[in-house]
């Protein structure tokens, strides 16, 4: 929350969250909702859930609506940003970069139009969304994005080539944007969750879940909300001298 010095007024800050109709991304809204932020919540094809988690978002007393976009088009991102700005009425102060895929398969089999998806949606999205956002955050010398990377961009996974090497690419834009952005009020900081209770794991065969719960020190899997309390910690004014780090939230299993 701010005041602006002008009008002695109290504004609360603007969210942005990508992909933010189920899963993590949802989760991410209602705890930056609780913690007094307004919400701009972007979602790609799932609309009715959009519009349920707008209407819990606005029973924490914030402004919430959401916006439908394909984000891994950079036109879809541009139109995005504007459009955030003139029905909010502020520029995004916080941004979250959460919208994922994935098209698992074995490198052999990979074909490039599984390895463009994820790569366009995962990675080029972010940086899309990083680029409209950042000339704002710069004229405010205030900004925190925050990007939803995986364990596996930090140790890489069988099956995952596309995927591992969009996370490692997002964990290399953070700390860029974390340099370049420093001197300007802006912290860039990826999470990376490791096997969380969403639609992206529930398609796992019960067999694949029991093997990855085995590697998991807490032996749970995670929830969606252990993701974002790991958002509010990184967008919160006390984190302005925590910037381009990377925090594994998985119950352990990595520890590198
Ligand atoms: P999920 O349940 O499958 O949800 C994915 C979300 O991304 C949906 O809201 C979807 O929106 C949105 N999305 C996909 N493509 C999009 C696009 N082109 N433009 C805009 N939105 C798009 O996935 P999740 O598990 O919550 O994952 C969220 C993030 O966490 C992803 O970046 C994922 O890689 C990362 N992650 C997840 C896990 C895990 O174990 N679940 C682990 C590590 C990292 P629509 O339905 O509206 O299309």
């Amino acid at each position: 929350m701010r005041y602006d010095t002008n009008r002695m007024e109290k504004n609360n800050l603007l969210a942005l969250v990508t992909g933010a109709s189920r899963g993590i991304g949802r989760a991410i809204v209602l705890e930056l909702a609780k913690n007094n932020y307004d919400v701009a919540i972007n979602y790609n094809r799932s609309e009715e859930n959009a519009r349920k988690l707008q209407e819990e978002a606005k029973t924490y007393g914030v402004k919430a609506e959401i916006f439908r976009a394909d984000v891994s088009d950079y036109e879809q991102v541009v139109k995005l940003f504007a459009d955030v700005k003139s029905t909010m009425g502020a520029p995004v102060s916080v941004l979250v970069n959460n919208a994922g895929i994935t098209r698992d398969t074995l490198l052999m089999r990979m074909k490039p139009e599984d390895w463009h998806a994820v790569i366009n949606t995962n990675l080029n999205a972010a940086f899309f969304c990083t680029r409209e956002a950042i000339r704002d955050m710069a004229k405010a010398r205030y900004g925190r994005i925050i990007n939803i990377a995986s364990v596996v961009g930090l140790t890489g996974n069988a099956g995952q080539a596309n995927y591992s090497a969009s996370k490692a690419g997002i964990i290399g834009l953070t700390k860029s944007t974390a340099r370049e952005y420093a001197e300007r009020g802006i912290t860039a900081n990826a999470i990376a969750p490791g096997f969380i209770a969403t639609d992206m794991t529930e398609i796992l065969k019960p067999e694949v879940k029991d093997g990855i719960l085995h590697t998991i020190p807490v032996k749970r899997m995670g929830q969606p909300e252990d993701v974002a309390n790991a958002v509010i910690f990184f967008a919160k004014d006390t984190s302005s001298y925590i910037t381009g780090q990377v925090l594994a939230v998985d119950g352990g299993m990595t520890m590198c």
